[in-house]
């Protein structure tokens, strides 16, 4: 039989986290869902449950150093560590209407600390035991809102994030070329979910689609790449 292969996915508890967690689920990984407020992560992990979907539930807030340590000493100790890793937790801070010259430092510090730093720990704190067992699929959930060859106004701090996040996915997919290790980002394109709005034309089942794909490649798939609907897209 196959090894079962070990999926952490942050912001697991709703929108398309909770989708990808699911979809992986039903593709047989060993699924971490994590959240950082444990009573909605165990609340998500229950209604896998209801769908016959047992997964596991680590609390992980992506901007605690101390949370980051403690999952990958666990994963080490109880499995080995993680075969692959979806950088999905994000926010989008920025006030409707906002422009780069009434944009705040802060923002820019509290959303880098969700959509940047908090995926740059997590690879340099699983990409190590990932390339002792070279076997790795690292997505990042990135949005069309950081491609540069489409930047447009408004949102300023949300973009700088994506585009950042970008950067880490190229560059460190360049670094591990050959080491069994896949780095790719994604767009999910607008889906309605919390951040997405009730208007927003895709199913979270649509904006997972391309998170699922890239988590589940092949030895042989890309890397350093940017994808929606399975495509490759500018960056
Ligand atoms: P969402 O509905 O707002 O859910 C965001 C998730 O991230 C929640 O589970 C939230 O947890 C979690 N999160 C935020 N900060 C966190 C932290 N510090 N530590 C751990 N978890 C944290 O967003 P979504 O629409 O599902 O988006 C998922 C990803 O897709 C994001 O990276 C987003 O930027 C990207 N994306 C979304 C769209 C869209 O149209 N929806 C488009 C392009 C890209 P809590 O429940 O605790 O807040």
């Amino acid at each position: 039989m196959a090894e079962q292969r070990i999926a952490v996915v942050t912001g697991g508890n709703r929108g398309i986290g909770f989708e990808i967690c699911r979809q992986l689920a039903r593709k047989g990984l060993r699924v971490m869902l994590t959240a950082r407020n444990e009573t909605r992560g165990k609340a998500a992990q229950r209604k896998l449950a209801g769908e016959g979907l047992e997964v596991a539930f680590l609390r992980l807030d992506v901007t605690s150093a101390r949370d980051i340590t403690a999952l990958a000493r666990f994963l080490d100790k109880t499995h080995g560590g993680p075969d692959v890793l979806v950088n999905n937790a994000g926010v989008m801070l920025d006030p409707r209407g906002s422009r780069v010259l009434d944009s705040k430092t802060k923002a820019y510090q509290d959303t880098l600390a969700a959509n940047f730093y908090g995926p740059l720990a997590l690879m340099q704190a699983l990409v190590p035991n990932m390339k002792k067992r070279r076997y790795g699929r690292i997505v990042n959930l990135s949005s069309g809102l950081g491609q540069l060859s489409d930047m447009g106004a408004g949102t300023p701090t949300y973009r700088v994030s994506k585009t950042a996040l970008n950067v880490l996915t190229r560059t460190l997919a360049a670094e591990l070329k050959g080491t069994g290790i896949l780095v790719n980002s994604m767009c999910p394109g607008w889906v309605r979910t919390d951040m997405g709005g009730p208007n927003a034309p895709r199913t979270v089942e649509q904006g997972a689609d391309t998170a699922v794909w890239l988590a589940t490649l092949p030895e042989d798939g890309p890397s350093g790449g940017f994808f929606r609907d399975r495509k490759a897209i500018p960056w």
